[in-house]
C-alpha cells in the first residue's frame, strides 16, 4: 500500500472524525462537502476533534495541529479528488444521495483512485456500478469515536480486486485501527450481525415482562462476562436511534417490530429518556445502577 493523499467526502459526524484520524497518522487530507456550510460545519468539528484528541489521547497541542495543517477543505469534487490514492464516501445513507454521488465521483476521479463507502446499511453491491470501478470499490467501515472505538471492517463485495481489498486493509491498520477484513458482503457487517438480535431478543424478554432489564442485564454479564448488558448498550447506542431502525422495520409490515417502535416511543422517547446523553433511558446516568458494587448480587 503506497497511499499518501485521502479524500473525506462529507465531513459530518462521522466524516470528520475519519479526515482527522487519518491525518493524525500522517497523511494528507482533502476534505470534500457539498456546499460552504457543510465544509463551515465540518472544519467545526475537526476543530473540537483537536481538543477531543490532547483530552482522550493525551495527543500534544504541537500533533493536533500538525494534523490539522494536513488537511484542506473543497467544495469542488473535481478538485478534492485531484491527487487521492483513496477516497472515502461519508455522505448521508441514503441510496439516491450515494447513487448521484458516485454518479459524478466516477466522473472527475483519477483513474488510479480507489473509492470506499463508509455506509453502515447499504451493500457496496448497490452502487459498484455506478463508481465506473466495480474492481476498486469496497467497503470501509468505522465505528463512531473513532480515536477510541478503533473497528474498521472492511468488505468486499463480488468484484472487488483482492490486491485493493489487501491495500485498504493495510490502510487501515496505518491509521490505527483494528481492521476486520470480511469476504463477502453481508448486511451488518460483523458488528451488527451480532449485536442486532442481541439487543432484539432483550427487549423481547422485557416488552412480554418475562424479566426486568436488571436481570436480563445481569444474565448476560454474568453468563459470557461481558462487560454490559443489553440495556446499558441500548442506551449507549441511543433509544431514539434503535426507535428509527424498529419502525422502519415495522413499516415494512412487521407487526411486532411496529408494536415495539409504539412501546419505545410511549414508554421512553415521549418521557424525555433517549438514553446515556439525555441522562436516562433504561438506566439514570451519569452513575447508573450496573456500576454499582453490588449490582450483580443484589
Ligand atoms: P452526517 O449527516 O453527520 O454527515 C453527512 C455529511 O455529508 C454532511 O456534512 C453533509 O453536508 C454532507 N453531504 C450531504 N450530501 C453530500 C454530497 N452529495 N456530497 C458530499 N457531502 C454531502 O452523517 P454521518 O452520521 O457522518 O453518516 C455518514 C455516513 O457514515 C453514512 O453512510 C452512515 O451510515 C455512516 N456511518 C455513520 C455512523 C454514525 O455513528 N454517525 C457510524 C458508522 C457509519
Amino acid at each position: 500500500m503506497n497511499y499518501k493523499h485521502i479524500t473525506v467526502a462529507g465531513s459530518g459526524v462521522l466524516g470528520s472524525q475519519i479526515a482527522f484520524q487519518t491525518a493524525y497518522k500522517g497523511f494528507m487530507v482533502s476534505v470534500y462537502d457539498i456546499n460552504q456550510q457543510g465544509i463551515d460545519l465540518g472544519k467545526e468539528r475537526i476543530k473540537q476533534l483537536k481538543l477531543i484528541y490532547m483530552q482522550d489521547l493525551k495527543a500534544s497541542k504541537e500533533e493536533v495541529d500538525r494534523a490539522f495543517k494536513r488537511i484542506s477543505f473543497y467544495v469542488e469534487l473535481s478538485e478534492a479528488v485531484k491527487q487521492a490514492d483513496l477516497l472515502i464516501e461519508v455522505v448521508p445513507e441514503q441510496v439516491a444521495v450515494k447513487m448521484d454521488f458516485y454518479t459524478k465521483l466516477s466522473k472527475v476521479a483519477p483513474g488510479k483512485t480507489v473509492f470506499a463507502t463508509n455506509s453502515s446499511t447499504l451493500l457496496p453491491s448497490k452502487f459498484s456500478e455506478a463508481t465506473g470501478r466495480p474492481e476498486k470499490f469496497l467497503a470501509l467501515h468505522f465505528a463512531n469515536q473513532i480515536w477510541l472505538n478503533n473497528t474498521a471492517e472492511i468488505m468486499k463485495h463480488s468484484k472487488t480486486d483482492q490486491r485493493i481489498f489487501e491495500d485498504v486493509l493495510a490502510f487501515a491498520k496505518a491509521i490505527g485501527m483494528i481492521a476486520l477484513p470480511i469476504y463477502k458482503e453481508q448486511a451488518g457487517y460483523i458488528l451488527n450481525s451480532l449485536l442486532v438480535p442481541l439487543l432484539n431478543a432483550a427487549l423481547t424478554l422485557k416488552i412480554k415482562e418475562i424479566a426486568d432489564h436488571q436481570t436480563i442485564d445481569k444474565s448476560w454479564i454474568v453468563g459470557t462476562g461481558a462487560a454490559y448488558g443489553p440495556f446499558a448498550i441500548l442506551d449507549i447506542v441511543g433509544i431514539r436511534t434503535v426507535y428509527n431502525i424498529v419502525l422502519s422495520r415495522g413499516e415494512t409490515g412487521d407487526e411486532k417490530s411496529m408494536y415495539l417502535a409504539q412501546w419505545l416511543k410511549t414508554e421512553y422517547l415521549d418521557k424525555g429518556k433517549e438514553g446515556k446523553e439525555t441522562g436516562e433511558g433504561f438506566y439514570k446516568y451519569p452513575n447508573p445502577a450496573f456500576w454499582d458494587s453490588d449490582f450483580l448480587t443484589k
